[in-house]
């Protein structure tokens, strides 16, 4: 028998058109969507067959996602899982993946625009300028999840690269000691924190290692927020950074001899 697979579709960080076209076409034609409804946008909903059925997974356990999806998948029907942002980024996908493998049903995952990117692209900011950061690290702190020892915020914080933090900033305090614990950043790097990026209520709050708590809980913000730590920050106000060699006349490449 050949069932259907499932499709983890990201959903993108909020406005509805920043879905892709091929998640899009996957809602238009799925009989099931089973959507976190904690942070999907439901503008996207809209955008299902009248017939098909729409289910919040956020009050279910793993084993009821996964019961619910199977069933209909063995009922011939197509089923999309609606994860938010890009499903690869903290979406819990591998464990519902290895369950429905185990019930002999395939899945497939189409990409999503990840908060981070959305956060950047509130600032106008670039998160790898030449000579002053070229690595991006997504991380957290440690909350309920156990965060590996290796990747303690001291420890990452010590690279000095770009960071954008997820799933942080009900603790700003503990971030920034930690952070700071690093001994690279210091209390004058910059900071931003954008909350519901691409949301029509988006805020962005900017600051340094110094200031950026304070703020943060004057603008009472505790959840759905990327924070982003680093210099490169400080191009758009300073001039900080190199040109790219990328567009420099004198820079030779395969399309430009
Ligand atoms: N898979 C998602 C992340 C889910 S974890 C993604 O790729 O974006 C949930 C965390 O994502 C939140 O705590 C917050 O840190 C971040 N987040 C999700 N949507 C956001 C948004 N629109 N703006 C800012 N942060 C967001």
């Amino acid at each position: 028998m050949n069932l259907p697979k499932v499709l983890f579709v990201g959903a993108g960080p909020g406005d509805p058109e920043l879905i892709t076209l091929k998640g899009l076409k996957a809602l238009r034609q799925a009989d099931l969507v089973v959507y976190a409804g904690s942070l999907v946008n439901r503008a996207l909903l809209a955008e299902l067959k009248p017939q098909a059925r729409a289910v919040d997974s956020a009050p279910l356990a793993l084993e009821e996602i996964v019961s619910c999806m199977a069933a209909a998948v063995v009922e011939g029907k197509s089923v999309v899982r609606l994860h938010t942002g890009d499903p690869g980024i903290y979406g819990a996908i591998q464990e519902q993946i290895d369950a429905l493998a185990a019930l002999g049903i395939g899945t497939e995952v189409i990409p999503g625009v990840t908060a981070a990117f959305a956060a950047a692209a509130a600032l106008g900011q670039e998160l790898t300028l030449p000579e002053v950061s070229q690595t991006v690290i997504i991380s957290r702190r440690e909350g309920r999840t156990p965060v590996p020892e290796g990747e303690r915020l001291e420890r990452i914080a010590a690279l000095g690269a770009t960071l954008c933090l997820y799933l942080s900033v009900g603790m700003m305090d503990e971030v920034v000691a930690e952070l700071l614990a690093g001994g690279v950043y210091r209390p004058s790097t910059p900071v931003a924190v954008v909350s519901k990026a691409s949301w029509p209520d988006e805020r962005r709050i900017e600051g340094t290692l110094g200031d950026i708590a304070e703020r943060v809980k004057q603008a009472g913000i505790s959840r759905q927020a990327v924070i982003i730590v680093g210099e490169v920050l400080n191009a758009r106000h300073r001039g900080v950074g190199e040109k790219s060699k990328l567009y420099d006349r004198n820079f030779v490449h395969g399309f430009r001899g």
